[in-house]
């Protein structure tokens, strides 16, 4: 890390070198040791930030992955994944593309930018699809768009609540135009997961831009964020040399689009699963046979 990548002014001398009088001088710091904090710059001892990766400082959420999403949101020992082995056809034939695939998957041990199953929150069964930042920055490619449309398919059929968890930077360009078109097919199966009368919540997650926003991230019956969460469709920059002005310092952040009527409530991280639960719960109507969510 930056903090510790300056040269040091001790000496030491390598034994295993051939050449013993070439000097080391880089020190032995691994880089997760410490995490400097986006939000208030303090330099943050990693095992501070706990498992839900806040800072104790300034409240600041560390975009988190979507193994470590699913461990702080559902009920332990519950998920079961669905929909994998699905792989993009590289339909450009994008120079470089199946390389930067590869190294994603290796990255993140996920197959693609979404994780996608079933599970339970609060003993209350869902379906469940978390994308994960880490992955091409969760761009939403065919297997995305794909997986999240199976997700809705598998709960339309199984009469679950949907639970997403948003993140991400648009459409995969590598992809083209095959990318948009997942827009229209997700938020086609979305609508029909409604008209059964099925509830869907959308978590907006640090980023969700671009495509995404522009379809089931917004399209959620009840829409929460983290705070501080940056959600928008085109960037800042983009819309500023366009209409030409200044736009306001919170522009485009959670905080901004609640004031605006966009979410309908920010939940802190620590809290997410316990207010997911409530909904559910809130949802849930009683038949005769037990639960069942509605
Ligand atoms: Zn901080």
């Amino acid at each position: 890390m930056a903090l510790f990548s300056k040269k040091s002014k001790y000496i030491r001398i390598n034994p295993n070198r051939s050449r013993s009088n070439e000097r080391t001088v880089t020190p032995e710091i691994p880089d997760e040791l410490f995490a400097k904090c986006p939000g208030c710059k303090h330099t943050i001892y990693t095992k501070d930030l706990g498992v839900e990766k806040v800072c104790p400082f300034c409240a600041y959420n560390f975009r988190i992955s979507a193994f470590e999403r699913l461990n702080i949101v559902v009920d332990a020992d519950s998920f079961t994944e669905l929909f994998t082995g699905i792989d993009s056809t590289d339909p450009l034939q994008f120079p470089g593309y199946p390389e930067k695939l590869a190294a994603a998957k290796a990255q993140t041990g996920l197959d693609e930018a979404v994780l996608t199953g079933v599970a339970t929150i609060e003993g209350q069964k869902i379906a469940i699809g978390i994308m994960d930042a880490n992955f091409i920055i969760a761009s939403m490619g065919t297997v995305v768009g794909e997986k999240i449309t199976r997700l809705f398919e598998h709960a339309t059929q199984e009469k679950l609540p949907v639970v997403i968890f948003t993140a991400s930077g648009g459409a995969r360009m590598q992809e083209g135009i095959m990318s948009l078109m997942q827009m229209a097919k997700i938020s086609a199966a979305a609508k029909r997961h409604s008209n059964a009368g099925l509830l869907y919540i959308t978590v907006l997650t640090d980023p969700t831009t671009g495509g995404v926003t522009a379809s089931f991230a917004m399209l959620g019956d009840i829409i929460l964020a983290e705070p501080q969460t940056l959600i928008g469709f085109a960037g800042r920059r983009v819309i500023e040399q366009t209409v030409r002005e200044k736009l306001p310092e919170d522009f485009q952040k959670a905080e901004f689009l609640l004031a605006h009527g966009f979410i309908d409530k920010i939940v802190k991280r620590t809290e997410l699963s316990g207010v997911i639960g409530q909904i559910l719960k809130l949802h849930t109507k009683p038949t005769k046979g037990g639960q069942e969510n509605a």
